[in-house]
């Protein structure tokens, strides 16, 4: 049985998607699929496609005392709850190393213990703690997705400006399917045990090209403009941001200016026997749905 948490989610939902795409295609025997998500109605979908779903939630750790087997290959994407992911995903780490699940798969963060700005802290934990846990682990460190950008497109188009701290760095992102693609692969290959994946985007961008890429295919001026990172926390919470979450923001950007989003070492290409997306593609997926 293949577990994927956080199944509800969006890369969940590509990374379901991809699995029930083996099963069509004859690699991967029906019925071996589960989703381990905290609001069953959300999985309905997911039920009709034949998915097991199984309700738990991260925070709550006696409810996750039944969504992991002996011998399940399990994918823990890390949650959305910025602040007790700590917490959430030793939890799950706990109950899938108390069942003896035959491999854990973690969405960390690219550069892994390298990785020093604050969104990556919880991320390094958790590497440690499945590390200390003594299981079967692959580690899936994921850089940042093109739709991280390209669903802010309204802002940008409206104002003609893309606004970042980043300076001239430089992201090796790709796009959420190229990332669910790789975790598929692990999750029905074999020889990952115990490996560390750096995934990114086979293109680093910068902020500069970005803007200009929107430019040329909506056909607005649109501007990159370079601000410091105290100016950027400043327009973000005047756009409504909460203080802790703006500066959160504008510490990726310096983390970004620094180069930290920005390797390029081909595992996700390699992963998914494929290139990554360009994010010219999926700013042309973007567009189209306006
Ligand atoms: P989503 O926000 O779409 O999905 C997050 C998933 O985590 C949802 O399924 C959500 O459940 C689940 N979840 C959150 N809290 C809990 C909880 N307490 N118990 C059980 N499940 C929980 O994010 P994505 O799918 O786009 O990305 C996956 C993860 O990757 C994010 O959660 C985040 O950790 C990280 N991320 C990475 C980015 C990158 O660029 N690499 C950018 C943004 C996030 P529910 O469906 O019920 O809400």
């Amino acid at each position: 049985m293949i577990v994927v948490t956080g199944a509800t989610g969006q890369l969940g939902r590509h990374v379901i998607d991809g699995l029930l795409r083996r099963v069509a295609a004859g690699d991967l025997p029906a019925g071996q699929i589960a989703a381990v998500v905290r609001d069953r109605a959300k999985a309905a979908d997911l039920a009709a496609r034949g998915v097991e779903v199984r309700i738990a939630d991260y925070s709550q750790p006696q409810t996750l005392a039944g969504a992991f087997r002996s011998g399940e290959r399990v994918l823990l994407i890390s949650g959305s709850e910025v602040g007790q992911r700590g917490p959430q995903h030793q939890a799950v780490i706990d109950a899938a190393a108390a069942a003896g699940v035959a491999l854990l798969a973690y969405t960390g963060i690219l550069g892994g213990p390298a990785a020093d700005f604050q969104l990556a802290a919880e991320h390094k934990l958790t590497e440690q703690a499945i590390l200390d846990a003594g299981l079967p682990y692959v580690l899936l460190r994921n850089g940042w997705y093109n739709e991280n950008y390209t669903e802010q497109l309204a802002p940008v188009l409206e104002h003609g400006t893309v606004v970042s701290n980043a300076g001239q760095g430089r992201v090796a992102s790709a796009a959420r399917a190229d990332y669910a693609a790789a975790a598929v692969a692990v999750l029905t290959g074999s020889g990952h045990e115990g490996a560390a994946y750096e995934l990114s985007g086979d293109v680093a961008w910068s902020f500069d090209e970005y803007a200009a890429e929107v430019a040329a295919q909506s056909g607005k001026p649109v501007a990159h403009s370079s601000v410091s990172a105290a100016q950027r926390q400043e327009i973000l919470k005047g756009a409504g941001l909460p203080e802790p979450f703006a500066a959160l923001l504008s510490d990726v950007d310096t983390a970004i200016e620094r180069g930290l989003l920005a390797g390029t070492s081909g595992d996700l290409a390699r992963l998914i026997g494929r290139p990554t997306t360009p994010i010219g593609q999926s700013i042309a997926a973007a567009l189209t749905l306006r």
